[in-house]
Protein backbone atom coordinates (compact mmCIF):
# COMPACT_ATOMS: atom_id res chain seq x y z
CA UNK A 1 0.00 0.00 0.00
CA UNK A 2 2.68 2.22 0.72
CA UNK A 3 5.64 0.96 -0.92
CA UNK A 4 8.87 2.93 -1.43
CA UNK A 5 7.25 6.10 0.05
CA UNK A 6 9.26 7.89 2.69
CA UNK A 7 7.26 8.30 6.18
CA UNK A 8 8.36 10.08 9.20
CA UNK A 9 6.28 9.33 12.79
CA UNK A 10 7.38 11.53 15.62
CA UNK A 11 7.35 9.77 19.16
CA UNK A 12 7.44 6.32 17.75
CA UNK A 13 9.32 4.37 20.37
CA UNK A 14 6.48 3.63 22.25
CA UNK A 15 2.65 3.56 22.44
CA UNK A 16 0.45 5.11 19.37
CA UNK A 17 3.73 6.31 17.40
CA UNK A 18 4.97 2.81 17.82
CA UNK A 19 1.99 0.68 16.43
CA UNK A 20 1.95 3.84 13.77
CA UNK A 21 5.68 3.33 13.02
CA UNK A 22 5.12 -0.68 12.46
CA UNK A 23 2.12 -0.40 10.63
CA UNK A 24 3.43 1.58 7.99
CA UNK A 25 6.66 -0.22 7.76
CA UNK A 26 4.33 -3.16 7.50
CA UNK A 27 2.73 -1.41 4.37
CA UNK A 28 5.82 -1.20 3.17
CA UNK A 29 6.98 2.46 4.10
CA UNK A 30 10.16 3.29 4.54
CA UNK A 31 10.00 4.64 7.78
CA UNK A 32 11.89 7.38 10.06
CA UNK A 33 10.77 7.03 13.75
CA UNK A 34 11.39 10.15 15.66
CA UNK A 35 11.81 9.98 19.35
CA UNK A 36 13.48 12.28 21.92
CA UNK A 37 15.40 9.19 23.84
CA UNK A 38 18.69 8.73 22.28
CA UNK A 39 18.44 5.10 20.93
CA UNK A 40 15.76 4.02 22.39
CA UNK A 41 14.34 3.44 18.77
CA UNK A 42 17.82 1.53 17.39
CA UNK A 43 16.22 -1.89 18.18
CA UNK A 44 13.04 -1.47 16.27
CA UNK A 45 14.52 -0.23 13.48
CA UNK A 46 16.74 -2.46 12.74
CA UNK A 47 14.01 -5.64 13.60
CA UNK A 48 11.51 -3.52 10.78
CA UNK A 49 14.32 -3.19 8.48
CA UNK A 50 14.63 -6.94 8.37
CA UNK A 51 11.42 -7.95 8.96
CA UNK A 52 9.52 -5.68 6.18
CA UNK A 53 12.57 -5.48 3.77
CA UNK A 54 12.23 -1.43 4.22
CA UNK A 55 14.49 1.16 5.35
CA UNK A 56 14.30 2.44 8.77
CA UNK A 57 16.21 4.99 10.26
CA UNK A 58 15.80 6.96 14.39
CA UNK A 59 16.43 10.09 13.82
CA UNK A 60 16.51 11.74 17.22
CA UNK A 61 14.99 14.97 18.60
CA UNK A 62 12.65 16.73 20.91
CA UNK A 63 10.02 17.91 18.85
CA UNK A 64 9.27 21.36 21.39
CA UNK A 65 12.75 22.26 20.28
CA UNK A 66 13.07 23.97 16.95
CA UNK A 67 17.20 23.89 16.89
CA UNK A 68 16.45 20.01 17.37
CA UNK A 69 13.93 20.09 14.74
CA UNK A 70 15.93 21.81 12.38
CA UNK A 71 18.24 19.50 12.80
CA UNK A 72 16.53 16.34 12.85
CA UNK A 73 15.33 17.60 9.20
CA UNK A 74 19.09 17.31 7.88
CA UNK A 75 19.41 14.44 8.64
CA UNK A 76 16.55 13.41 6.91
CA UNK A 77 17.11 14.76 3.71
CA UNK A 78 20.17 12.92 4.03
CA UNK A 79 18.08 9.89 4.32
CA UNK A 80 15.40 11.30 1.67
CA UNK A 81 14.54 14.01 -0.69
CA UNK A 82 10.96 13.20 -0.72
CA UNK A 83 8.61 12.59 2.71
CA UNK A 84 5.86 11.37 1.57
CA UNK A 85 3.99 11.25 4.74
CA UNK A 86 4.82 12.88 8.31
CA UNK A 87 2.94 11.72 11.56
CA UNK A 88 2.95 14.19 13.94
CA UNK A 89 1.94 11.61 17.16
CA UNK A 90 4.66 12.96 20.36
CA UNK A 91 2.39 14.74 22.92
CA UNK A 92 2.61 14.55 26.62
CA UNK A 93 -1.00 15.09 28.55
CA UNK A 94 -1.66 17.64 31.42
CA UNK A 95 -4.53 16.18 33.89
CA UNK A 96 -4.89 19.50 36.26
CA UNK A 97 -7.94 21.26 37.54
CA UNK A 98 -7.81 24.59 35.70
CA UNK A 99 -7.13 26.46 39.16
CA UNK A 100 -4.66 24.16 39.71
CA UNK A 101 -2.50 24.23 36.55
CA UNK A 102 0.82 25.64 36.75
CA UNK A 103 2.62 27.80 34.00
CA UNK A 104 5.31 25.42 33.60
CA UNK A 105 2.93 22.71 32.51
CA UNK A 106 1.18 24.62 30.34
CA UNK A 107 3.87 25.73 28.51
CA UNK A 108 5.38 22.50 27.88
CA UNK A 109 2.43 20.83 27.05
CA UNK A 110 1.90 23.83 24.71
CA UNK A 111 5.51 23.70 23.48
CA UNK A 112 5.36 20.11 22.90
CA UNK A 113 1.54 19.06 21.41
CA UNK A 114 0.79 22.54 19.40
CA UNK A 115 4.29 24.37 18.88
CA UNK A 116 5.95 20.77 18.11
CA UNK A 117 3.27 19.71 15.59
CA UNK A 118 4.02 23.17 13.87
CA UNK A 119 7.65 22.90 14.22
CA UNK A 120 7.90 19.26 12.06
CA UNK A 121 4.61 20.52 9.82
CA UNK A 122 6.96 23.47 8.43
CA UNK A 123 9.87 21.13 7.38
CA UNK A 124 8.08 18.31 6.41
CA UNK A 125 5.88 21.02 4.25
CA UNK A 126 8.60 22.71 2.74
CA UNK A 127 9.60 19.22 1.31
CA UNK A 128 6.09 17.80 0.41
CA UNK A 129 5.87 21.79 -1.92
CA UNK A 130 9.36 20.59 -3.84
CA UNK A 131 7.18 17.66 -5.18
CA UNK A 132 4.00 18.52 -5.06
CA UNK A 133 2.38 15.70 -3.25
CA UNK A 134 2.54 14.63 0.81
CA UNK A 135 -0.50 13.66 3.68
CA UNK A 136 0.74 14.60 6.85
CA UNK A 137 -1.70 13.59 10.09
CA UNK A 138 -2.01 15.12 13.51
CA UNK A 139 -3.19 13.14 16.50
CA UNK A 140 -5.23 15.10 18.03
CA UNK A 141 -7.75 14.25 20.95
CA UNK A 142 -11.46 13.59 21.49
CA UNK A 143 -10.60 16.26 24.30
CA UNK A 144 -9.68 18.44 21.65
CA UNK A 145 -13.22 18.40 20.44
CA UNK A 146 -15.15 17.69 23.30
CA UNK A 147 -13.53 19.04 26.15
CA UNK A 148 -13.26 17.36 29.40
CA UNK A 149 -13.23 18.63 33.23
CA UNK A 150 -9.68 18.40 34.42
CA UNK A 151 -8.04 18.73 30.84
CA UNK A 152 -7.95 22.11 30.14
CA UNK A 153 -4.81 22.81 28.67
CA UNK A 154 -4.49 19.15 27.05
CA UNK A 155 -7.66 19.83 25.16
CA UNK A 156 -6.82 23.09 24.56
CA UNK A 157 -3.76 21.72 22.86
CA UNK A 158 -5.18 19.07 20.99
CA UNK A 159 -8.29 21.82 19.80
CA UNK A 160 -5.55 23.91 18.52
CA UNK A 161 -4.24 20.93 16.68
CA UNK A 162 -7.55 20.78 14.63
CA UNK A 163 -7.44 24.53 13.89
CA UNK A 164 -3.40 23.82 12.51
CA UNK A 165 -4.75 20.59 10.77
CA UNK A 166 -7.66 22.60 8.93
CA UNK A 167 -5.79 26.02 8.54
CA UNK A 168 -2.51 23.72 6.60
CA UNK A 169 -5.24 21.68 4.95
CA UNK A 170 -6.53 24.94 2.91
CA UNK A 171 -2.85 26.14 2.94
CA UNK A 172 -1.19 23.00 1.04
CA UNK A 173 -4.23 21.26 -1.42
CA UNK A 174 -2.72 23.50 -4.34
CA UNK A 175 0.16 21.48 -3.95
CA UNK A 176 -1.55 18.14 -3.27
CA UNK A 177 -0.77 18.45 0.46
CA UNK A 178 -3.37 16.61 2.24
CA UNK A 179 -3.73 17.15 5.70
CA UNK A 180 -5.93 15.50 8.34
CA UNK A 181 -6.00 15.05 12.05
CA UNK A 182 -7.21 12.10 13.90
CA UNK A 183 -8.72 12.26 17.12
CA UNK A 184 -8.24 9.04 19.39
CA UNK A 185 -10.70 8.44 22.35
CA UNK A 186 -9.33 6.25 24.87
CA UNK A 187 -6.49 4.14 23.76
CA UNK A 188 -4.51 1.20 26.25
CA UNK A 189 -1.36 3.20 26.40
CA UNK A 190 0.82 4.64 29.06
CA UNK A 191 -0.75 7.76 28.86
CA UNK A 192 -4.18 6.72 30.14
CA UNK A 193 -2.07 3.97 32.49
CA UNK A 194 -2.27 6.23 35.65
CA UNK A 195 -6.05 7.10 35.27
CA UNK A 196 -8.11 5.40 38.36
CA UNK A 197 -10.12 1.97 38.24
CA UNK A 198 -13.55 3.95 38.60
CA UNK A 199 -12.24 6.59 35.98
CA UNK A 200 -11.44 3.90 33.09
CA UNK A 201 -14.87 1.95 33.87
CA UNK A 202 -17.33 5.42 33.23
CA UNK A 203 -15.26 6.20 30.12
CA UNK A 204 -14.99 2.41 29.07
CA UNK A 205 -18.85 2.57 29.92
CA UNK A 206 -19.71 5.12 27.56
CA UNK A 207 -17.72 3.74 24.44
CA UNK A 208 -20.07 1.94 22.21
CA UNK A 209 -18.50 -0.44 21.08
CA UNK A 210 -17.82 -1.75 24.81
CA UNK A 211 -13.83 -1.79 24.85
CA UNK A 212 -10.70 0.09 25.06
CA UNK A 213 -8.91 1.03 21.65
CA UNK A 214 -5.23 -0.35 21.00
CA UNK A 215 -2.62 1.99 18.92
CA UNK A 216 -3.48 -0.53 15.83
CA UNK A 217 -6.89 1.01 16.05
CA UNK A 218 -5.49 4.47 15.56
CA UNK A 219 -2.20 3.02 13.24
CA UNK A 220 -4.76 1.66 10.81
CA UNK A 221 -6.70 4.95 10.49
CA UNK A 222 -2.96 6.41 10.14
CA UNK A 223 -2.24 3.94 7.60
CA UNK A 224 -5.47 4.92 5.23
CA UNK A 225 -5.07 8.29 5.72
CA UNK A 226 -1.08 8.28 4.58
CA UNK A 227 -2.23 6.05 1.55
CA UNK A 228 -3.50 6.58 -1.91
CA UNK A 229 -6.61 5.51 -0.83
CA UNK A 230 -7.32 8.90 1.17
CA UNK A 231 -6.23 11.28 -1.78
CA UNK A 232 -9.60 13.17 -1.71
CA UNK A 233 -9.65 13.27 1.90
CA UNK A 234 -8.50 16.43 3.40
CA UNK A 235 -8.99 18.98 6.14
CA UNK A 236 -10.80 16.29 7.98
CA UNK A 237 -11.01 15.05 11.87
CA UNK A 238 -11.29 11.48 12.20
CA UNK A 239 -12.71 10.02 15.61
CA UNK A 240 -11.21 7.13 15.71
CA UNK A 241 -12.83 6.62 20.02
CA UNK A 242 -15.54 3.46 19.28
CA UNK A 243 -18.43 5.54 19.16
CA UNK A 244 -17.89 7.82 22.52
CA UNK A 245 -19.23 10.62 20.72
CA UNK A 246 -22.17 8.84 18.87
P1 LIG B 1 2.43 7.84 25.29
O1 LIG B 1 2.56 8.69 26.50
O2 LIG B 1 2.30 6.38 25.42
O3 LIG B 1 3.64 8.16 24.27
C1 LIG B 1 3.94 9.50 23.96
C2 LIG B 1 5.11 9.50 22.99
O4 LIG B 1 5.42 10.88 22.68
C3 LIG B 1 6.37 8.89 23.59
O5 LIG B 1 7.09 8.25 22.57
C4 LIG B 1 7.13 10.12 24.07
O6 LIG B 1 8.53 9.94 24.18
C5 LIG B 1 6.81 11.08 22.94
N1 LIG B 1 7.09 12.47 23.29
C6 LIG B 1 6.54 13.18 24.30
N2 LIG B 1 7.05 14.42 24.31
C7 LIG B 1 7.95 14.49 23.30
C8 LIG B 1 8.81 15.49 22.81
N3 LIG B 1 8.85 16.72 23.35
N4 LIG B 1 9.59 15.22 21.73
C9 LIG B 1 9.56 13.98 21.14
N5 LIG B 1 8.79 12.98 21.58
C10 LIG B 1 7.99 13.24 22.65
O7 LIG B 1 1.17 8.44 24.51
P2 LIG B 1 0.15 7.78 23.47
O8 LIG B 1 0.86 6.82 22.60
O9 LIG B 1 -1.05 7.37 24.22
O10 LIG B 1 -0.27 9.08 22.64
C11 LIG B 1 0.23 9.38 21.34
C12 LIG B 1 -0.54 10.60 20.83
O11 LIG B 1 -1.95 10.29 20.80
C13 LIG B 1 -0.38 11.82 21.71
O12 LIG B 1 -0.30 12.98 20.90
C14 LIG B 1 -1.67 11.83 22.53
O13 LIG B 1 -2.01 13.12 22.97
C15 LIG B 1 -2.66 11.28 21.52
N6 LIG B 1 -3.85 10.69 22.15
C16 LIG B 1 -3.78 9.60 22.98
C17 LIG B 1 -4.91 9.07 23.54
C18 LIG B 1 -4.92 7.88 24.46
O14 LIG B 1 -6.01 7.53 24.97
N7 LIG B 1 -3.80 7.22 24.69
C19 LIG B 1 -6.25 9.67 23.29
C20 LIG B 1 -6.20 10.81 22.41
C21 LIG B 1 -5.05 11.28 21.87
P3 LIG B 1 9.22 9.43 25.58
O15 LIG B 1 9.13 7.93 25.54
O16 LIG B 1 10.60 9.96 25.48
O17 LIG B 1 8.43 10.03 26.71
Amino acid sequence: MLTGKYALVTGANRGIGLAILKTLAQHGANVIGGARREGSLDDVCSELSDSCGIEATPVYFDVSQPDQVKAAFQKITRITKQLDIAVNNAGIMDSSLLAMARSEDIESVFATNVFGTIYVMQYAARMMIRHKSGSIINLSSIMGVNGAEGQVVYSGSKAAIIGITRSAAKELAPYQIRVNAIAPGFIDTDMVSSISEEIRRERVDSIKIQRIGTPEDVANCTLFLASDNAAYVTGQVVGVDGGMLV
